[in-house]
């Protein structure tokens, strides 16, 4: 590995870190509000110069700088309802990415996530859909087993993207709710790099550090996924 890339991760881990030791202080009721004052904000009139990127839920009570207890020019954060991907994501990554040159993206579920909760609502919607109309009860399997094609093919984005990680989880024998929110996790980061030729170059080259997380409602925490 070259000097500059053993920097550039050393960087990444040295941020992620840096975040983690802020939710501890955010989970203890010991936040320290950094980098909020005018100083800092006149400071980065500017320029910006974020370490992380972090793609999460727009979830009111999961706003990521206040579950890092990290501040102004920090981070860089995309937020839609279960973090899905969309165009319009992937351009902002990629724009973090290359432009400006974080070498951390943090993908973070939570727990009691909303968007989970619409999807498995729409998902079981649609396999009632296609298991009750059927004359008989092989074109109601038939209509199972292309289940993936009909999720994949849905005009709701959510049953695309949240939808397809549960219909996963359930065919791996996930039901707890909280292994369905890690598996979305996993497979929002799968489907971001699969998307992404910025994202695949920049991970081939060293240039960044993807990792997976899951803020718990109930204790302030953020844990960290490994796949
Ligand atoms: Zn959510």
């Amino acid at each position: 590995m070259a000097q500059a890339d053993f920097e550039k991760e050393s960087t990444a881990n040295a941020t992620w870190s840096r975040l983690l030791a802020g939710n501890r202080r955010f989970a203890e009721g010991k936040n320290e509000h950094p980098w909020q004052d005018p100083q800092t904000r006149e400071s980065l009139i500017d320029r910006q110069n974020p370490d992380a990127a972090v793609l999460s839920c727009s979830d009111s009570r999961v706003p990521p700088e206040i579950v890092f207890d990290a501040g102004l020019g920090d981070l860089f954060t995309i937020r839609t309802a279960g973090q899905v991907i969309d165009d319009a994501v992937l351009a902002s990554l990629e724009y973090a990415v290359d432009s400006l040159h974080v070498s951390l993206l943090i993908v973070m579920g939570h727990e009691g996530c909303g968007a989970i909760d619409l999807a498995t609502h729409e998902l079981d919607s649609m396999i009632d859909a296609a298991t009750t109309d059927p004359a008989s009860s092989l074109e109601a399997a038939d209509a199972m087993d292309d289940l993936d094609e009909r999720i994949a093919e849905s005009e709701s984005i959510i049953l695309r993207s949240v939808g397809m990680s549960i219909w996963q989880a359930r065919e791996a024998e996930v039901d707890d709710p909280a292994d369905i929110e890690r598996v979305h996790v996993a497979h929002t980061i799968e489907d971001l790099v699969s998307r992404s030729e910025v994202i695949q170059n920049a991970l081939a080259h060293d240039r960044l550090m993807i990792v997976g997380a899951r803020y718990q409602l109930s204790n302030g925490k953020v844990e960290v996924l490994s796949f």
